[in-house]
């Protein structure tokens, strides 16, 4: 009978007392690291006994160095910076508006220490959280009330629970979107216990279909702002003032679930109309909903403005409270609001517009800066790299048929096969990932978000794509 060779393997009291993993139970407790030897033993055994490992098992100070690696591994954080080099400057997968530095600054400031969150500083008695946007939100949009919430998602959410539970709500066909992810308003509408009436088609709704629509259980009228597609051809849908006119005829609330929901006229910098809640409530519409990190360039928040009595059912429901935002994220919209008071400095200090209304030329010279790095990383891949025009996109469902001019890098293989799958991984391999994506054989690194600040050291990693797999 022969003895297994993994029973030479050390044990794991004896690896514990190795000094440099001594040195790592310091870094990062006992327990953790006895899991880290634990589990690289395990997959030492796994592939022994599968074979994959031939006879000779690692030895001591590779079986160590293993662990260690292991152990960089897992307690790298998981929520990772990147570079967005997509082309979307509004990326919910990478994490939507990236903030401006005095939003960042107030964010820091709320999580080090205690604030008057729901304190009322002049009498020392309760406050109430909202009070802290809810003047400037009524200030910037015309609406005499607001709450905040977790995102807008659950803005819609609470309207229709608090308004519409066990009722009816209006809308048109054409706007029962689906934004990515799973926010369905049908499926919002049924767990938020409303019943949806569909009106119109697809393409084009009428007055007509909303009054015929109206019945004793109805509850509201709703739009819904199409943020991610747009129907062309032949096409009607009624105005926000017909249809507030039509609800309010009948005593009802007219909603509008505007998306993105910027709060200045983005035309002035050149970019695409997008509805503002102010123009909504203008119209008529009774409450307005929309994201806070979307146009908006703020934290992860849902806003609610309109009037002043629908807002306190709201606040009276209790998802209210399940649904409140917190500290950091209320620190950091109240800065971004403040930006707005001076539309004419945005694009200067909301990051967001920054990005939006970078020129061409600009990102365009840029790459022109960058291409060389880039080129000599590549040497030996079998592609050229050049700098190059294309466009971006505002993502997040804004303005979905219009792009941006922009400008980038382009890597174009010499020949078909895998090689842009595995430059794709590569840059995601690399320090702080850099992501870009892959159509028409190429793959397009589009730097309208790359800030200046974060050149050099976007480029000072590039160097390690030589040793990758190519
Ligand atoms: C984005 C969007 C939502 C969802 O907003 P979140 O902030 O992602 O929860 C809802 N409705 C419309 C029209 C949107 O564009």
């Amino acid at each position: 009978m022969t003895t297994s060779p993994l029973a030479s393997l050390p044990a794991v009291d004896r690896l514990l007392a190795e000094p440099s993993i001594t040195a790592e139970i310091s870094a990062h407790g006992r327990q953790f690291v006895t899991e880290a030897i634990r589990s690289e033993l395990a997959a030492v055994r796994g592939a022994a006994r599968n074979g994959s490992t031939p006879a000779a098992l690692p030895a001591l100070p590779a079986l160590i160095d293993a662990i260690r690696q292991r152990i960089a591994r897992d307690s790298q954080p998981r929520l990772r910076r990147v570079f967005n080099l997509t082309g979307t400057v509004l990326h919910t997968n990478l994490g939507r508006a990236t903030l401006p530095e005095g939003a960042i600054a107030a964010m820091v400031e709320a999580a080090r220490h205690p604030c008057a969150l729901e304190y009322d500083i002049d009498s020392g008695g309760r406050g109430d959280r909202d009070d802290l946007v809810s003047d400037l939100l009524a200030e910037l949009t015309g609406g005499e009330a607001a709450t905040v919430v977790n995102n807008n998602a659950a803005a819609v959410f609470l309207l229709l629970n608090t308004l519409a539970q066990r009722k009816e709500v209006v809308v048109s066909r054409g706007e029962l979107v689906e934004i990515g992810g799973a926010f369905r308003i049908p499926d919002i509408m049924k767990r938020a216990g409303a019943r949806l009436v569909e009106i119109g088609c697809t393409n084009r709704s009428h007055a007509r279909d909303y009054e015929d629509a109206i019945g004793p259980r109805t509850a509201l009228l709703m739009k819904v702002h199409t943020s991610n597609y747009a129907i062309e051809g032949f096409t009607k849908s009624v105005t926000q003032a017909e249809i507030a006119a039509i609800a309010h005829a009948r005593g009802l609330p007219f909603v509008e679930d505007l998306g993105s929901g910027t709060l200045t006229g983005l035309e002035a910098w050149g970019l695409p109309h997008e509805p503002t809640p102010r123009e909504a409530i203008a119209a008529g519409a009774d409450l307005v909903s929309f994201s806070g990190d979307k146009l908006l360039g703020g934290p992860q928040a849902g806003i609610l403005v309109g009037r002043k009595e629908l807002i306190a059912k709201l606040k009276k429901n209790p998802l209210k409270r399940a649904l409140r935002v917190g500290k950091i994220t209320l620190a950091g919209l109240e800065a971004v609001l403040r930006l707005y008071r001076d539309p004419e400095r945005l694009p200067e200090r909301l990051e967001t517009l920054r990005l939006l209304t970078r020129s061409q030329a600009d990102i365009l010279a840029q790459a022109e800066r960058l291409r060389p790095a880039l080129a000599a990383a590549l040497a030996d891949w079998p592609l050229t790299v050049s700098a190059e025009p294309m466009r971006s996109q505002i993502g997040s469902g804004s303005l979905p048929v219009d792009r941006l001019p922009s400008a980038g890098l382009v890597c174009r293989p010499h020949r078909k096969g895998g090689v842009l799958n595995r430059l794709e991984k590569a840059l995601r391999g690399l320090p702080v990932p850099v992501i870009g994506h892959i159509a028409d054989q190429a793959l397009w690194l589009d730097l309208r978000c790359l800030r200046q600040a974060d050149e050099a050291g976007f480029a000072a990693q590039l160097h390690e794509l030589a040793a990758r797999p190519r």
